[in-house]
């Protein structure tokens, strides 16, 4: 079996590119010059109407789908020409268009007390709360969540910028966890938080992230540059600010994201 690629240096130079312009970016040129949709599911759910409508989508538009790690489809195989069209069909089948870019991304979320024999909290209801409220906000670099329902952490919380898994009265919430070529693991913020609080620890985090950060500068690296206890401190004293702005912020970043052609910034950089 011979598993050998050959880099395309100025395909992979431009995507890297493109994921550190500020907020949304749309999964690009693929290297088969095709291009692709990233598409997500709210939590990871989907029902069977939802099913049907992507199965048409693929069949009219695309190659074919792959799941990813992060519990996205990414459609590919779309020509350039149908770009815009298969996008606009995905929003209208209820899915949203996730982004690559420098902002908060989807919330992973396992299946939860609703379904896992080991769950001590239902992950679903939260998952999609904290998505609806902040997913798109522009952030220094790219902005994972994760919800766990218990502490096996199946949805990776301690490889997240902010993980929650659940126990048997509250949440315990990490911060600072991170995949990629220099792995982090996240430290505990938080325990035996409230599920109505677990949103304010969110926004607490992200508003101290976007204040203290480098550019480009991944949540794990802030910690480690102005000190965790520092950055806690700094959480626990906005707790009770108000977080409209963020949630507003975020909501405007979807709507600009839903709405654009994003295959535009592609031709910029290719
Ligand atoms: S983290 Fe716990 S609740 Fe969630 S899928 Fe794993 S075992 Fe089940």
């Amino acid at each position: 079996m011979d598993t050998s690629a050959t880099m395309n240096k100025e395909l992979r130079d431009a995507t890297v590119n493109r994921k550190k312009r500020p907020g949304y970016r749309c999964l690009g040129k693929q290297r088969d010059g095709n291009y692709a949709i990233m598409v997500g599911a709210v939590t990871g759910t989907v029902d069977g109407d939802q099913l049907m409508k992507l199965s048409a989508i693929v069949k009219k538009y695309a190659a074919g789908g792959h799941f990813t790690t992060a519990q996205s489809m990414v459609i590919v195989g779309i020509k350039k020409e149908n770009f815009n069209d298969a996008k606009q069909a995905v929003i209208e089948a209820g899915f949203d268009i996730r982004s690559i870019g420098r902002d908060v991304r989807q919330v992973k979320c396992c299946a939860g007390a609703n379904l896992s024999p080991f769950g001590l909290q239902k992950t679903p209801p939260l998952g999609q709360e904290l998505e609806e409220m902040f997913r798109g906000l522009p952030t220094p670099m790219k902005f994972k969540i994760s919800v766990s329902g218990c502490p096996n952490c199946c949805a990776n919380t301690m490889l997240n910028d902010f993980g929650i898994h659940g126990m048997m009265n509250g949440w315990k919430i990490f911060i600072g966890g991170k995949m990629g070529t220099k792995p982090a693991i996240a430290q505990e913020l938080a325990r035996l938080v409230l599920t109505d609080d677990v949103s304010r620890y969110l926004a607490a985090v992200l508003r101290v992230y976007k204040e203290n950060a480098e550019q480009d500068e991944r949540l794990s690296k802030t910690l480690s540059r102005i000190g965790f206890v520092t950055f806690k401190s700094e959480v626990e004293a906005k707790l009770d600010t108000p977080f409209d702005d963020l949630i507003k912020e975020a909501k405007n970043a979807r709507e600009t994201a839903e709405k654009s052609t994003c295959i535009e910034h592609i031709k910029e950089q290719l």
